[in-house]
C-alpha cells in the first residue's frame, strides 16, 4: 500500500487566490510533469514535499462531484470538509481587503478548529509594505500568520517551512511508515465512480461469489474502514468499504464529502476499479473521477458495469431493428475511448453485479497491475529503447527553442512507474514527443494498466 501522506486543505474566500497558491507552489512540478488531455490546467490537489515531508495540498473549493455543485463551496462548507478530513489547513485570505472584513463566525470557527492552521495574507505583492500588512492580520488571532504574493512567491518559503514544521509534529515517523507501507505485499484496491453505478453492489457480487472473509482494518479518519480480503491466496485491502457496505451511512454524508472521499480512496490505492453504468451517458462526473485516477497516478481496471441491461431490448424499441449486442459494446467501447483518452492503457470489463459476469477476469486483471508499478527497468534496456526512439521519432525542433538534444533515460521510481529523462532544455521538448515517449514506454517496456510518470531534466540543472 502506499505511504499515507498528511493532508493539508486549503480554505478561504472566493478570489483569496487559492487556486494560484497551489499552481505556484505546484509550478516547479507543472514545468515537468505533462497536461493531462481533457483536463484543465487548472490543480485541486497536488503531491508535495517540502523540508523531506510529503504531503497533499487541497483545493477544497474544488472537491465536488457534482457537477451542479461546481460552483465554489461556501467557505463555511470548506471548513467543514477540512475539519472532517484533513489534517491541517491553509487559510487563505486576501490582503487587499482589510483583516476586520472576515465575519466573526468565520473567525471562530477557526479558532475552534482542532486542526494546525495556517493564515496565508495573500496578494502582499510588495515587499516593503508586507510586513505591516501582515501585522495587521493578526488580529484574526491565528498564531502561525504569514504574508504572501501567490503570484510572485514571496514569503512561500517561510510559510511552507512553518507548515512543515507543524506536520512533522503530527506525523513524526514519517520515514518508518513509508518503510513499512512499501514493505507490505497487500493491493490496495479502491471501487469509485459516480453514485449507483453499482460499487457497492460489484464488492458485495465479490464477496458472495469468492466466499471470502472481511476483516475491517480501521483507516486514517473515524469513518473511513478498510477491509482485508484473502482471494484464492492473495491479499488485498479495499478502501473505504464501510462507504461501500453500509449505504445508509454514506447517504447520511452531505454531497460535499463524497468528492472528497473518492479523492482520499483514489489517493489511498495501488489500483481502482473505475466503475460507470453501461447502461447510461458517460457523464462529466464519470470524466472527473476518471482524471482524478490518471492524475494521482493509479492504475486502473474500467468496468462497464450493468451489463446485463445491455443484451435486453429497449421497452421503447419494441418494433425497432434488433440490434446484436456486440455493436453495443462496440459503442461503449468507443465512448470510453473518446470520454477518457488518457486511460487508453487500462483493461475494460463488461460486467454485472446481478449476473456475476466478468468479476472473475476483474480480479484476475489487478494483479499484472501491481506487478507492472512495482517493476523496475535496467538502464541497459532503457538506453536501448531510447536509441530506437530517437532513430525512428527524434523530437523536432520548436519553433524560438533551442534544437532539442535528448541524452538518457532511466527509471528512478515505482508505484507510480517514474522515469527520468536527461535533456539539454525541457521547453525544447515538444509535448508531442513526451506523450509519445510515454505511451511507447507503457506499451514496450509492459506498464500496461498504469499512467507512468515521465520527468524532463535539464542538463544544467540539478
Ligand atoms: P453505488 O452507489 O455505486 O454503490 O451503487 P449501488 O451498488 O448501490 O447500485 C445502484 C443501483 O444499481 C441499485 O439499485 C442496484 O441494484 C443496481 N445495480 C448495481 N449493479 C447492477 C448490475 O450489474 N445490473 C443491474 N441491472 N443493476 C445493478
Amino acid at each position: 500500500m502506499n505511504k499515507k501522506f498528511p493532508i493539508v486543505a486549503i480554505v478561504g474566500q472566493p478570489n483569496a487566490g487559492k487556486s494560484t497558491l497551489l499552481n505556484k507552489i505546484g509550478g516547479a512540478q507543472a514545468a515537468v510533469t505533462s497536461d493531462v488531455p481533457g483536463t484543465t490546467r487548472d490543480r485541486q490537489y497536488l503531491n508535495t514535499s517540502w523540508n523531506g515531508m510529503d504531503f497533499t495540498l487541497v483545493d477544497t473549493a474544488g472537491l465536488t462531484l457534482d457537477p451542479k455543485d461546481q460552483l465554489e463551496l461556501s467557505l463555511n462548507e470548506q471548513i467543514d470538509i477540512a475539519l472532517s478530513q484533513a489534517d491541517a489547513v491553509l487559510w487563505v485570505v486576501d490582503g487587499k481587503n482589510i483583516a476586520g472584513a472576515v465575519p466573526q463566525q468565520v473567525r471562530q470557527k477557526f479558532r475552534k478548529l482542532k486542526k494546525p492552521v495556517i493564515l496565508c495574507v495573500n496578494k502582499l505583492d510588495s515587499p516593503k509594505t508586507r510586513e505591516p500588512q501582515t501585522q495587521a492580520f493578526k488580529s484574526l488571532g491565528i498564531k502561525k500568520t504569514f504574508g504572501v504574493s501567490a503570484l510572485s512567491g514571496a514569503g512561500l518559503g517561510d510559510m511552507l517551512d512553518c507548515l512543515a514544521e507543524t506536520l512533522a509534529e503530527i506525523f513524526p515517523q514519517q520515514e518508518d511508515q513509508e518503510e513499512t507501507s512499501q514493505a507490505t505485499d497487500k493491493i490496495a484496491v479502491a471501487i469509485v465512480g459516480k453514485p449507483n453505478v453499482g460499487k457497492s453492489s460489484i464488492f458485495n457480487a465479490i464477496l458472495k461469489e469468492q466466499r471470502v472473509v472481511v476483516s475491517p482494518v480501521p483507516g486514517t479518519t473515524r469513518a473511513s474502514i478498510d477491509s482485508d480480503i484473502n482471494i484464492a491466496g492473495r491479499d488485498y485491502l479495499f478502501i473505504d468499504t464501510a462507504g461501500l457496505k453500509k449505504k445508509q451511512h454514506r447517504q447520511e454524508q452531505p454531497d460535499i464529502f463524497s468528492g472528497f472521499q473518492t479523492f482520499k480512496s483514489i489517493r489511498k490505492s495501488d489500483v481502482c476499479l473505475l466503475v460507470i453504468d453501461a447502461a447510461a451517458e458517460i457523464t462529466k462526473q464519470d470524466q472527473r473521477v476518471a482524471q482524478e485516477i490518471f492524475a494521482m497516478e493509479k492504475g486502473c481496471v474500467l468496468l462497464a458495469n450493468k451489463s446485463d441491461l445491455l443484451v435486453q431490448k429497449p421497452r421503447d424499441q419494441k418494433n425497432g431493428p434488433r440490434r446484436p449486442a456486440d455493436d453495443k459494446y462496440q459503442t461503449l467501447r468507443d465512448q470510453i475511448s473518446h470520454h477518457f483518452p488518457f486511460l487508453w492503457m487500462c483493461p475494460l470489463f463488461f460486467v454485472s453485479a446481478v449476473s456475476q459476469e466478468g468479476l472473475n477476469e476483474t480480479l484476475s486483471a489487478i494483479e499484472p497491475i501491481f506487478q507492472a508499478r512495482r517493476k523496475l527497468v535496467d538502464n541497459q534496456t532503457l538506453s536501448e529503447f531510447l536509441n530506437k526512439i530517437m532513430k525512428k521519432n527524434p523530437p523536432k525542433l520548436l519553433r524560438d527553442q533551442k534544437k532539442p538534444k535528448v541524452f538518457s533515460l532511466h527509471q528512478v521510481g515505482t508505484n507510480p512507474p517514474t522515469f527520468e529523462l536527461k535533456v539539454n532544455h525541457p521547453a525544447a521538448i515538444s509535448q508531442q514527443f513526451r506523450k509519445f515517449l510515454e505511451n511507447s514506454i507503457i506499451r514496450e517496456l509492459g506498464f500496461w494498466g498504469t499512467p507512468i510518470n515521465l520527468r524532463l531534466k535539464g542538463k544544467d540543472k540539478t
